[in-house]
This record gives structure tokens, C-alpha cells and sequence, in this order.
């Protein structure tokens, strides 16, 4: 059993998680919200820490990061459990599995890292489900990668709290944060969480230096209003910055959690989203017909990518970290 470090008694002898911003008080023989934090016998147990349900690798392309090693491969894991519950969610089987230890390995994270090697992977990617509900796990994995000279990624929903993101900071070089809606009833009504922790974690991340970008699903009905889109584009822009990449992606009912009857994106949704975050002077915008990198400054193609963003189909044009045409400095990370 791995007693977790992200806790404090209350003087009402509750025990406090303080890893993410439902900041849940368990009570004995209880678990938090995610269901994978327990109270046993007054100390705060990291039901998942060594279970990795699921590895594999991806593309970083499929993370989404565009502008963070493209055309790379990256090691990619995860564990049961969530702090969202989210009725679209598309790995709900295993981010709304209840932790299981009996039918679940212990995988150390030594073997992670010696995983990601072998598979020839330079990086290691915290996905599939929230990497803040496993974050022990993450974090001493991430240590590991660090010091065999691979860079680490989170794929996150933004609900993490500034303790932990201060405590992976060092360890992290790019997360991909979803931001679904500019609605705070979306986020109740879909999500069981709410907006503004989100758009602080997202003002942090961005202070921090650690390599963001920023993911959005359009859903049909819910979050595909333009007006809305115009609003959360206007975010990105404002406080975060302009450069920061925006990706839009689909929503595939047959393989959500809960909205089997809403339909599928219309590409022309996707476009229309596309639209909202050029014309709010976002400059790199990502859809399933714009996925090449653009120079900002004169337009010139940077990296160009196919469909399964693998090997060949991901080629770069800005040797040097510039761009070819205007010699402007790449935003590309390598
Ligand atoms: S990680 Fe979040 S949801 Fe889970 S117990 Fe802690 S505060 Fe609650």
C-alpha cells in the first residue's frame, strides 16, 4: 500500500487530499471522488500507485502535441480512475474502472522507463486518464525518465492543484490540458467539476514555462456554440498567449460513456471552430483538415503531417529551429 504525500489532517481528524481542486474530505474506510484515494486506518493510500491499467505507444501527435518532438513516438501509460466523470469520455472504461489490485500487476515504474527505452521511445507520456490521480506513480516514473534522458508528458483535464503542479514542475517538460467549455455548466453538468480551477491551472501551466497546449472537443450541442468557442479562443489568446497551439477535435458518440444519442462533429463544425480561433488571433490553430505548422510570420510550412503522424509522415522543414522562408524562429520544440 503507497501512503500518498498530498494529504493533511483537518482539526476535525478528516482526512484533506490536496492533489486536485475537489480537495475531497475522506472520512475512515472512504475514498475521494476519484475512488482510487482511501482512508485506511487514518492514512491516505494511493489505491493505483504501480497498476498501470494500460501502455502502449503513440504518436505525440495523438497526445495532442504538435509543437513538442513531432513525428516522435512516445511511451504512453495510465491508471484506473478519474476525478471527472465525464458522460462523453472516451476511455471510460478505464477512467471509470474502480482500482483493482488483485487483477492488476504491480508494474514498477523502473519498468516503465525500461519499457519506453526498449520500445525506442525518447519520451514518456501520463495519459489515457488523469495523471493527477496517479501522480505518486507519475512522479517517481517521470524522475526515472529524467535521469535516463527521456522528456515527460501529461495529458491532463487541468483539475490539479497547485501543489501538485508544483511538485512536478521540475519533472515535466509538456502537458496537453483539455479545455472543454467556457461554460461552468458544462463542466457541472457533464463533467462533475467546475470551470474556474481549470482556468487557473491553465494561467499557472502557462507562468510555469512548461511546454502547453490546449485540447477541445466539439460536441454537437454542447459545446460547438460559436459564441462560446469565441469566448474560450479569447481566453487562450489573452491569457495565455497567442501561441499557443489550439486543437479541435471530433466527438464520436459509439464509443463515448453516457452520449450514444448525440451525433458525431459535422466537419463543418470543426471548421467554424477553426474560423473562431484564427479570427481571435490565435496562431496556431489544429482540426482534422489543418495539421500542418504553419510559420506565424510568413506561412511558410514548418512541419507537415499525414493522417498517422508516424516516421515519414510527419516532415519537418525547420532545420535549425527556423523557419526556411523567413528565417523567424521555429515554435517547434524538439
Ligand atoms: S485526487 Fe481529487 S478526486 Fe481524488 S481524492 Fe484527491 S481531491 Fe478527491
Amino acid at each position: 500500500m503507497h501512503t500518498t504525500s498530498f494529504y493533511h489532517t483537518a482539526p476535525d481528524g478528516v482526512l484533506q487530499c490536496d492533489l486536485c481542486r475537489h480537495y475531497c474530505r475522506i472520512r475512515p474506510g472512504r475514498s475521494g471522488l476519484c475512488r482510487v484515494r482511501k482512508n485506511i486506518d487514518g492514512r491516505l493510500i494511493a489505491l493505483t500507485y504501480g497498476r498501470a491499467l494500460s501502455q502502449s505507444v503513440d504518436p505525440v501527435e495523438k497526445k495532442p502535441l504538435y509543437h513538442f518532438m513531432p513525428g516522435t513516438a512516445t511511451w504512453s501509460f495510465g491508471t484506473a480512475g478519474c476525478n471527472f466523470t465525464c458522460a462523453n469520455c472516451q476511455n471510460w472504461q478505464i477512467s471509470q474502472a474502480l482500482p483493482d489490485e488483485e487483477a492488476t500487476p504491480f508494474i514498477p515504474p523502473e519498468k516503465i522507463v525500461q519499457n519506453a527505452i526498449r520500445a525506442g521511445c525518447p519520451s514518456i507520456s501520463c495519459t489515457y486518464t488523469e495523471p493527477t490521480i496517479f501522480a505518486e506513480y507519475a512522479l517517481d516514473v517521470m524522475k526515472l525518465a529524467k535521469e535516463s534522458g527521456l522528456k515527460t508528458i501529461w495529458v491532463s483535464n487541468g483539475y490539479l492543484s497547485p501543489l501538485c503542479l508544483d511538485t512536478i514542475h521540475p519533472w515535466l517538460d509538456a502537458i496537453n490540458v483539455d479545455l472543454k467549455s467556457m461554460d461552468d455548466a458544462f463542466y457541472r453538468r457533464l463533467c462533475g467539476a467546475r470551470l474556474a480551477p481549470v482556468l487557473d491551472s491553465l494561467r499557472q501551466i502557462r507562468k510555469s514555462g512548461i511546454h502547453l497546449e490546449i485540447t477541445t472537443l466539439v460536441i454537437p450541442g454542447h459545446s460547438d456554440d460559436p459564441a462560446m468557442l469565441e469566448r474560450l479562443a479569447g481566453f487562450i489568446a489573452d491569457e495565455l498567449a497567442s501561441d499557443v497551439p489550439w486543437h479541435l477535435i471530433p466527438f464520436y458518440p459509439e464509443i463515448s460513456w453516457k452520449m450514444h444519442e448525440t451525433p458525431a462533429t459535422e466537419p463543418s463544425a470543426l471548421e467554424t471552430a477553426w474560423q473562431i480561433g484564427r479570427d481571435a488571433g490565435l496562431q496556431h490553430v489544429y482540426s482534422a483538415s489543418h495539421n500542418d505548422t504553419l510559420c506565424a510570420h510568413c506561412g511558410a510550412t514548418l512541419v507537415k503531417r499525414e493522417r498517422q503522424f508516424i516516421g515519414a509522415q510527419v516532415k519537418r522543414f525547420d532545420a535549425g529551429g527556423r523557419c526556411p522562408s523567413c528565417n523567424q524562429p521555429s515554435p517547434v520544440k524538439n
